[in-house]
């Protein structure tokens, strides 16, 4: 299960140096998703084994010198609320302040573990400087430099050890995992509601787990899988949906932590760049994608042309991803809310396709034939095998060639909208990797 470690403290601290530093031997292999904002302020991260994720969560307030301590309050309070491990910044250059104290009170409180980061710790001498961090009363400051990486492999060893021990839930491997995400006020609850409906049977909860399970098993009408997190939608957090960023943090878990996500649109409200933020996560997680437009019971035209100005809009701001179910729905009539369903299943089903390699070569070979790759310097690139991998988590293509690194993302494109075209990968993000023969 994904582990969410988040960096708190005040502005210029260092705490997105630190994000940098830990997220970056990651972010080189990670596809950056163009148009996409936030980036900076969450990635993952792999250490000895362990993958987690991170989140900066100065970094999704404005940062100011003079930020307010009601600001900080809540950065805090969504740390302690979404994390499994805080790492508290404090600047050993700068000593003690106001601010730090008050942030230690908080997290002195809380019972997850909290790491005291002394960082801009550049040298062995500044330790003793740091002993003076003993006053917040959150133990021994761990000594790091962001910038020049000093004590961070220490601190990650300690890091990964405080990661709760969560036994395996006992899921069946087979059935999807599905979570509904998208912004406050667009209808989650509602639609799992209507999921649901009054029979409180249907939904269990999974055994085996030494923390609140975040599977709720669905057996209704012909469908069977897991949807994630429902409590978490139900319950609502005791931190303010005020700001933005909060649902964008609050769904990081949940999309992690599934096979197919449910985004839910608000259609008297259009996409903004929360919705934008929200797709990028899922996007970033390969996940699988259904559009929900809800709220269509408010939506006064509805004419075909309307509805085709919809869903163009709609994957203009979601492109190069454009393969996609939309539906439009409504929570509260329950209208096409089986249409959700039924895509979702279709969607994990395709996540699932595996194009025989004969045929995937007799029909692509002939198509590259025809657009073949630019040359290069006078120099041609021979694609000459292709086969899809077997049994990854997402339709992952190799292309065999003779010089893999001079194909570019456009080209890339274009394989990958060939095959979209002629199999069915609808919902489903896959990989296109080139590789030399
Ligand atoms: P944030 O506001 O907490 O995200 O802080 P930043 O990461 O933006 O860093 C604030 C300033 O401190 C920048 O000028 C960084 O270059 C500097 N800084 C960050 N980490 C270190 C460090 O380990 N040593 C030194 N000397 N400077 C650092
Ligand atoms: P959440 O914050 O995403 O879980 O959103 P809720 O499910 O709590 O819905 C927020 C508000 O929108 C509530 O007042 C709902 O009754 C209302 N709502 C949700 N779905 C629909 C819908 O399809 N049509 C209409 N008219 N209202 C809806």
């Amino acid at each position: 299960m994904g582990n969410i470690v988040a960096i708190v403290g005040r502005p210029n601290v260092g705490k997105s140096t630190l994000f940098n530093r830990l997220t970056k031997s990651r972010q080189a292999i990670v596809n950056e998703v163009a148009g996409t904002t936030r980036d900076r302020q969450y990635g993952k991260v792999e250490w000895c084994g362990h993958e987690f994720s991170v989140i900066d969560t100065g970094g999704w307030v404005v940062n100011s010198e003079d930020i307010f301590e009601e600001e900080i309050n809540k950065q805090v309070a969504l740390a302690i609320e979404e994390a499994d491990v805080i790492l508290f910044v404090v600047d050993v250059m700068n000593g003690v302040t106001n601010l730090d104290d008050h942030v230690a009170d908080i997290l002195r409180k809380c019972k997850k573990p909290v790491f005291l980061i002394a960082n801009k710790s550049d040298s062995n001498e500044w330790q003793y400087t740091a002993a003076e961090f003993y006053s917040l009363g959150l133990g021994d400051p761990y000594c790091i430099s962001a910038i020049n990486g000093a004590g961070t492999g220490d601190l990650l060893d300690e890091v990964v050890a405080k990661f709760p021990n969560v036994e395996n839930e006992e899921l069946e491997e087979e059935l999807p995992k599905v979570a509904v995400v998208g912004r406050p006020n667009a209808g989650k609850s509602s639609i799992i509601n209507a999921f649901i409906g009054e029979d409180r049977n249907i939904v269990t909860d999974v055994a085996g787990t030494t923390r609140d399970s975040i599977y709720t098993r669905y057996n209704k009408f012909g469908f069977d899988f897991y949807l994630v997190d429902t409590a978490g939608i139900r319950k609502k957090g005791k931190v303010t949906e005020d700001l933005e960023y909060y649902s964008v943090i609050r769904s990081i878990r949940a999309i992690e932590n599934s096979d197919v996500c449910v985004l839910m649109i608000d259609a008297t409200r259009g996409i903004e760049s929360q919705d934008l933020n929200i797709f990028s996560l899922i996007q970033k997680n390969k996940k699988g994608l259904v559009v929900c437009v809800n709220k269509w019971d408010l939506v006064e035209n509805k004419s075909n042309k309307a509805i085709k100005e919809f869903e163009s809009a709609i994957r203009e701001r979601f492109a190069p991803f454009v393969d996609f179910p939309i539906i439009y729905t409504s929570a509260l009539t329950k209208q096409r809310i089986f249409k959700v369903l039924e895509s979702v299943s279709e969607v994990y089903k395709n996540r699932k396709n595996h194009v025989p390699t004969a045929k995937l070569n007799e029909e692509m070979l002939s198509v590259i034939e025809n657009y073949p790759p630019p040359a290069h310097k006078g120099k041609y690139v021979k694609i000459k095998y292709i086969t899809q991998i077997k049994g990854s988590f997402v339709p992952t293509f190799i292309f065999f060639c003779n010089l893999p690194q001079w194909v570019k993302e456009p080209y890339k494109r274009f394989l990958e909208n060939q095959i979209r075209s002629k199999w069915n990968f609808t919902g489903t993000p896959i990989n296109i990797f080139m590789r030399e023969k």
